[in-house]
């Protein structure tokens, strides 16, 4: 039956779901490096399922996926947003994920939801080191995939070494399901391996912009064209013997020289790719509609359901044992919220749901926070379009309304029989800038506006100091900082003042120090009263503090051991003049300290701990500790020397030099301190032929010369806002 759309509207028809069975979903993500054709194949997915009437292009800016401003105007996908369409009577859920690893996160949370993906490969350069990056994380989420390469229109598109490429550097066994004919220009169609046809394409008369049909029309021949009889009697044994090293009988009758039926060459594949012994490989050209409609036939025919992934594990909040969860609309509710937008009208969650069933009105529990919900409105999603529906199954992705205390990442179960998924794990952010509101009115909206975007981005963090009106802002990388901002003038029109990025440092000590902490008033009125003395030693486990009580003899009254601990944790978290930056890796142990009857308290108590954290400070001497990045430099090899050089200069790592196709790939490790801009430093030290990509790794010791400089500047700073 067909679904009313809704564009954004109060009065949206509450729409009778079919409800299709739950073998019949695909939740699926397109997986690729920025620029390889995501969103251009989304788009024709979009079109060719019948979903949209006409093809919006990615440098018209009109492409339906990409729905934030932002993202139209840089022509790249940072927000994954669902959408869904039907073939061949399954409903495919696609989840976009963006290719740009400053927006990591956005990966994570969609991987975690998705059951098989397409990763989408340009046939001109081959396997990117870029899209290994991507790759690897939908290796780690153990998502059956089928590649899509993509492309082969461009002047020196190669599919075979494409397949090569993926076997090589992706180490994954692909088996291509299909023999481009012709490249470039040329390329006209396609030999199905499987099937042993030959499907070719007509063009179709059109223009663009609005185009109501395709570019051309596929046609089927039984006759291959001259040439690809070889061809296929290759592809096809590369294919069966790769089945049949699964399967005893298969590889028997393989080997007395049987034919093997389509039929069973399809049921063998579909297992071999849900388990990821198979990644197959198809190819196209998206943009000029051509190899979309093989691509959803494989969707359907390869890629899991729902159900045919392993039951769910997690674990019961309360007895923390292990529960399963079967993907089943008649087993308890169960789903995971895996991402918040906020608009106009309020929050909008989005969720998987695993198991059960959610329906309107229900109560719902968010296992992590142990607090009930009550359900409004449900929508199945089609990028910025809401459609409503009265409920929603196991093996859906759909979205509600008004949810309060769900974040991303949160498992939402059924009151009665509670279950918690393992969270995502999200980077910490490693770069901040400074920004400050342009007028009052600015002021106002400021916080609200950031509130709104801190709950759509678990990797975006915001601080702002009191006395001096200055907010810091905090994110993965430049372009992710520069994004926020421009969400705020554009979408929230809040104007602000912006500083350079700054990198986020933390602090720690070198040696363990004892110290004593004094908060004595005693002149006059009610007075304050509390000695305290702590041990701080570097603890490498400890991820923030780790907080030790050592008292005997109740020298200190126990009810004012938790005020020590919260008035340490605050300053740790605070950080001290004058970089105000979160300390890590320390120990505290509380081991003595003195109190007075009358005049002790909870608040002297944990002001004599801060007390005990500046001696400590004054005393030792600090360790700082800046974030550093993994990264990944491509250019021609003309360049490798001068870029090697220059991230000597940067104070780089480097752990390997490759030969990746015919681009060299430098792999290592740098402070992302040092690569503020280096985008253009790259681009114009490799004549724009080189590229790079960085992700966070871990934390690492400042040189002693550097660290001298940050800590003058941050006093000058300091001097200047006290002024
Ligand atoms: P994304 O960054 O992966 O989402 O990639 P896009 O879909 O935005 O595509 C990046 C660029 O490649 C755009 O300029 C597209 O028009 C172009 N493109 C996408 N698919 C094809 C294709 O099949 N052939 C050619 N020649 N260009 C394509």
């Amino acid at each position: 039956m067909s679904l009313v759309m809704t564009a954004n509207t109060n009065v949206a028809k509450i729409i009778q779901q079919s409800k299709r069975p739950i073998e019949r979903i695909r939740n699926i993500g397109i997986i690729a490096h920025i620029d390889a054709g995501k969103t251009t194949t989304t788009e024709r997915i979009l079109f060719f399922t019948g979903r949209i009437h006409k093809i919006g292009e990615v440098h018209d800016g009109a492409t339906v996926t990409d729905y934030m401003p932002e993202e139209r105007e840089r022509g790249i996908t940072i927000t994954s947003a669902a959408t869904w369409a039907e073939w061949r009577g399954a409903q495919i859920n696609i989840i976009d994920t963006p290719g740009h690893v400053d927006f990591t996160a956005e990966v994570e949370r969609s991987l975690r939801v998705l059951d098989g993906g397409i990763g989408v490969i340009c046939a001109v350069a081959g396997v990117q080191p870029q899209s290994e990056t991507v790759w690897r994380q939908a290796d780690r989420y153990k998502v059956p995939r089928i590649a899509f390469v993509n492309k082969m229109d461009r002047t020196g598109a190669d599919f075979d070494a494409a397949v090569k490429s993926m076997r090589s550097q992706l180490n994954c066994n692909a088996i291509p399901l299909q023999i481009p004919v012709g490249a470039g220009n040329e390329f006209i169609g396609i030999v199905d391996v499987i099937e042993k046809k030959y499907a070719y394409y007509t063009d179709v008369e059109t223009s663009r912009p609005g185009l109501q049909t395709a570019r051309c029309k596929l046609n089927w021949e039984d006759k291959l064209p001259e040439g690809y009889e070889e061809k296929l009697a290759d592809a096809r044994k590369m294919l069966i013997e790769a089945l049949a090293e699964r399967d005893e009988d298969l590889m028997n009758r393989y080997l007395e020289g049987a034919e093997i039926p389509t039929e069973e060459i399809k049921k063998h594949l579909r297992k071999a790719v849900i388990e990821r012994a198979i990644f197959p490989v198809m190819c196209g050209a998206s943009l000029k509609d051509k190899g979309i409609q093989l691509l959803l036939d494989a969707v359907v025919d390869y890629l899991p359901s729902p159900v045919d992934l392993p039951d769910l594990e997690g674990t019961h909040p309360k007895t923390e044992q292990p529960v399963v969860r079967k993907a089943d609309p008649s087993a308890p509710f169960s789903g995971m919220a895996f991402k918040t937008i906020v608009d106009d009208q309020g929050a909008l969650t989005f969720m998987r749901i695993y198991s059960g069933k959610l329906s309107q009105g229900d109560a719902i529990l968010n296992a992590r926070k142990n607090q009930t919900e009550r359900v409004g409105r449900i929508y199945q999603m089609h990028a910025d379009k809401k459609e409503q529906i009265d409920s929603a199954e196991a093996g859906a992705i759909c979205a509600i309304v008004g949810a309060k205390t769900l974040v991303t990442g949160d498992t939402i179960c059924d009151p009665n029989h509670p279950i918690t998924y393992s969270a995502m794990n999200f980077a910490k952010p490693v770069i901040s800038i400074a920004i400050a509101p342009k007028s009052t009115n600015d002021r106002d909206r400021l916080a609200t506006a950031l509130a709104k975007i801190a709950l759509q981005d678990p990797t975006f963090q915001r601080k702002t100091d009191e006395e001096t009106d200055e907010t810091v802002i905090s994110g993965m990388g430049e372009l992710h900082l520069e994004i926020i901002l421009s969400l705020l003038k554009r979408e929230h029109k809040v104007e602000v003042d912006s500083s350079k990025p700054q990198v986020a440092y933390r602090q720690s000590i070198g040696a363990p120090i004892d110290v004593e902490g004094r908060h004595v008033k005693q002149s006059g009125g009610h007075g304050q009263y509390g000695i305290i003395n702590v041990k701080f030693e570097p603890d490498p486990k400890a991820e923030q503090l780790e907080f030790v009580d050592e008292i005997v003899g109740g020298v200190i009254p126990r009810e004012y051991i938790p005020s020590v601990e919260k008035g340490l944790r605050k300053i740790v978290e605070e950080g001290t003049a004058p970089l105000w930056v979160p300390f890590v890796n320390l120990r505290a142990t509380l081991h003595y300290g003195k109190y007075h009857a009358v005049d002790s308290s909870d608040l002297a108590f944990q002001q004599a701990a801060r007390e005990a954290f500046r001696e400590m400070c004054l005393k030792t001497k600090l360790v700082l500790l800046e974030p550093r990045m993994k990264f990944e430099v491509t250019c021609p090899d003309d360049y490798t020397g001068d870029v090697v050089g220059d991230l000597g200069s940067r104070r780089a790592e480097i752990a390997s030099i490759d030969q990746v196709g015919n681009l060299k790939a430098i792999r290592g490790i740098v402070p992302i301190s040092e690569m503020f801009q280096y985008s253009t430093k790259l681009r114009s030290m490799t004549s724009g032929r080189g590229n790079y990509v960085m992700e966070p790794f871990d934390y690492g010791q400042v040189p002693n010369a550097v660290a001298e400089k940050v800590y003058e500047e941050a006093r000058k700073r300091e001097l200047a806002r006290k002024k």
